[in-house]
């Protein structure tokens, strides 16, 4: 295949002297957090009065538009270090200092974001300025203010505006409100030792004593998926399954109903026929008609691949009825699903994931991987000895440009959770990669947060193959972080679409169910051998397992919560049901998600797309012109282009669903002719 034309749209940065400045600091006191925070809000808010204050005559590109984007680059990184602190600080009162500056600067953010006065010098600029005059980049950002203002109802009369923040108010009370009431959620049910059976011993003895020899099961994940997954007893299934689903039932149903007519009313009042175009509008799927045909034709398609599936597990399940003596009533239920499963992973699929793990020592993975990345980004990292950093675990890498030498940026790497740290894995990004206010370039800086099991002298940290996997994408987002060279901070990094923003770390998932790069990513701890070959070809077919089923689920999840954001009279419960019905023949359990659901099957079929018609033909660990084609077109623009026109740069022609139907296990009618 020939390689895509040059990604139009280069920014001037070429000619643009680079700045190398790491404008970050670690050292500051809660005291210093809170009196920062004042001093930021005063210093930003200054320049919104000046912007917004000035006669209509004067507002020129310089006084406006230049003004704001300056000042959200240095907004940008002060707020990051008032506000990072409490995820990854030791310190408890500097945490608490930072959560307190984070509520302040967030108000601060809502109230800037529905200035009118500023909203309406855009306008005036937009209608009076010569388009030509400005740089694409330029363009681009006055159109995103201009409609970030409208979605925010500026344009509106001044009662319709007032309808709108009341509106938003009761919106963000009843998510806190949602959120606590599963939090605070402490039913449990008490159940024998019997009722448990299956589980492991270790599991049954981490249960608190519910007294007269029954052990307290509570709703939280780590209760309900372990016992779902591994309990023999269907009636103890069905009981935690149900209550699951129960949970805060009366309240949320209730609380759902009305945050689902508030956004209808909000959206309708700003000129959308459902929230879901509202949403929609800022993603790549522009309508909820596209998002309903996508999710139709996949649901389509993915069907017998279901259907062959569930025939499985059926079968399972008669098995182990006549096993254990139980009725067999000749279906798939709700519980049933995890469970069997879960059975075809362990006997069709079985690897030993114990044995895996040996294999994967933390400094062996961190190695391969980074030697990966650079590789195939044409990148070099070079670990900064003795940087300032929050914690002593937490490392500091500059990344050059293999091929000019240059610094385009930096990350932190602090991967062993401590206490009081942020609980998941994910990227942060500290310091946008974009222009400064004298046209210099500001290098990008991000840190990768994680929490994998921390060496100890006798003990090294061996990773389970699913972190190293986690390990893989949260290091893409970073390195998508490191690579745009947007001109604007509000394009920098992973600014993108938030349908396309998982795109990118989506496709680098891909290295870790390849031979080659998971060789190089792994070395027994002890005897320094390399995973067995059977290991090695078990771990990749497993990728398959329940494939559809699991598919199918995100489908029903995701038209769920698009039903709910597109007509306003859906009953949760009663769509859902009707769509487990349809879809699956299977409930599950749906979650607030703002229409915002269908996002994550719809950036895989492009990270999908991606992989298999470029990396997997031209080599995905010494493709050059691959990865540096990937660099350019999709990573270096950041939310600088629509991810259609960047998606189709790289591909050399409209992005395809094929590719995601073939991993899954799917056939694909290849009549058309190949692209390019
Ligand atoms: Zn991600």
């Amino acid at each position: 295949m020939k390689p895509p034309a040059a990604c139009a749209g280069d920014a001037p940065d070429t000619a643009a002297p680079c700045s190398v400045g790491n404008y970050l600091r670690w050292d500051l006191s809660a005291q210093q957090i809170g009196e920062l925070t004042v001093e930021l809000i005063e210093q930003t808010k200054r320049v919104y009065d000046q912007v917004g204050s000035q006669k209509f005559e004067d507002v020129s590109y310089e006084s406006t538009l230049k003004a704001l984007a300056d000042v959200e680059v240095s907004y940008t990184v002060q707020r990051n270090i008032l506000d990072f602190p409490q995820h990854v600080s030791p310190s408890k009162d500097i945490r608490m200092a930072s959560t307190e500056a984070d509520k302040k600067l967030s108000e601060f953010d809502v109230e800037m974001s529905m200035r009118q006065d500023v909203y309406q010098r855009i306008v005036w600029l937009q209608e009076k300025i010569q388009k030509d005059s400005l740089r694409p980049e330029a363009l681009r950002y006055l159109e995103r203010l201009i409609k970030l203002g409208r979605r925010n109802g500026l344009h509106l009369p001044e009662d319709t505006q007032q309808k709108i923040k009341s509106i938003k108010k009761k919106l963000s009370l009843l998510c806190i409100d949602f959120n606590k009431n599963l939090n605070e959620d402490t039913t449990f049910l008490p159940l024998t030792r019997e009722e448990l059976g299956g589980l492991p011993e270790d599991f049954l003895n981490s249960l608190e004593k519910a007294g007269d020899d029954k052990l307290k099961v509570t709703l939280k994940y780590p209760h309900y998926f372990p016992l779902l997954k591994k309990c023999h007893v269907p009636e103890t299934r069905r009981k935690v399954e149900e209550a699951f689903n129960c949970r805060c039932k009366q309240e949320n149903c209730a609380i759902l109903r009305e945050l689902v007519t508030l956004r209808a009313q909000k959206s309708s009042l700003l000129g959308f026929s459902t929230h879901a175009d509202y949403v929609l509008e800022m993603n790549m799927a522009k309508s909820s008609q596209v998002v309903a045909t996508f999710l139709d034709e996949l649901a389509q398609k993915l069907k017998p691949l279901g259907e062959q599936e569930r025939a499985v597990i059926l079968e399972l399940k008669k098995a182990e009825c006549e096993k254990r003596g139980l009725d067999f009533d000749g279906r798939i239920n709700a519980w049933d699903m995890r469970y069997y499963m879960n059975q075809v992973e362990e006997t069709r699929y079985s690897v030993d994931q114990n044995l895996l793990k040996e294999y994967f020592p933390m400094q062996v993975v961190t190695k391969g991987l980074l030697s990966i990345y650079q590789e195939l980004l044409g990148l070099t990292f070079d670990l900064e000895e003795s940087a300032t950093v929050w914690h002593e675990d937490v490392k500091l890498y500059s990344v050059r440009d293999s091929a000019s030498g240059k610094v385009i940026g930096k990350f932190y790497l602090d991967l062993y959770p401590r206490e009081g740290k942020y609980g998941h894995a994910a990227c942060f990004g500290l310091q946008p990669g974009c222009l400064r206010h004298d046209g210099t370039r500001q290098i990008a800086i991000a840190a990768m947060v994680a929490n994998f099991t921390k060496p100890t002298p006798d003990a090294p940290s061996l990773l389970q193959h699913d972190e190293v996997e986690t390990y893989f994408h949260e290091f893409g987002h970073v390195m998508h972080q490191l690579c745009s060279q947007a001109e604007f901070a509000m394009f920098s990094g992973t600014h993108v679409e938030r349908d396309f923003v998982e795109a990118p770390s989506q496709m680098l998932e891909n290295w870790v169910w390849e031979k080659e790069p998971l060789l190089r990513m792994s070395q027994h701890y002890k005897s320094g051998s390399t995973i067995p070959q059977e290991l090695l070809e078990k771990l990749i077919k497993s990728r398959q397992a329940n494939t559809g089923l699991f598919n199918l689920r995100q489908i029903v999840l995701a038209k769920v919560d698009q039903a709910l954001h597109t007509q306003t009279a859906a009953d949760p419960a009663e769509e859902y049901a009707r769509l487990c019905q349809e879809i699956l023949g299977v409930p599950a359990t749906p979650g607030g998600y703002d229409a915002q659901y269908y996002g994550y099957l719809w950036s895989e079929v492009y990270s999908m797309d991606m992989f298999h018609t470029r990396f997997k033909q031209e080599g995905i660990l010494n493709g050059k012109q691959v990865g540096m084609d990937y660099r350019s077109c999709i990573l270096r623009p950041g939310g600088s282009q629509d991810a259609s026109v960047m998606l189709k740069l790289f591909l050399g022609r409209e992005p395809k669903q094929d590719a995601f139907l073939l991993s899954k296990g799917l056939q694909v009618d290849s009549s058309e002719p190949a692209a390019c």
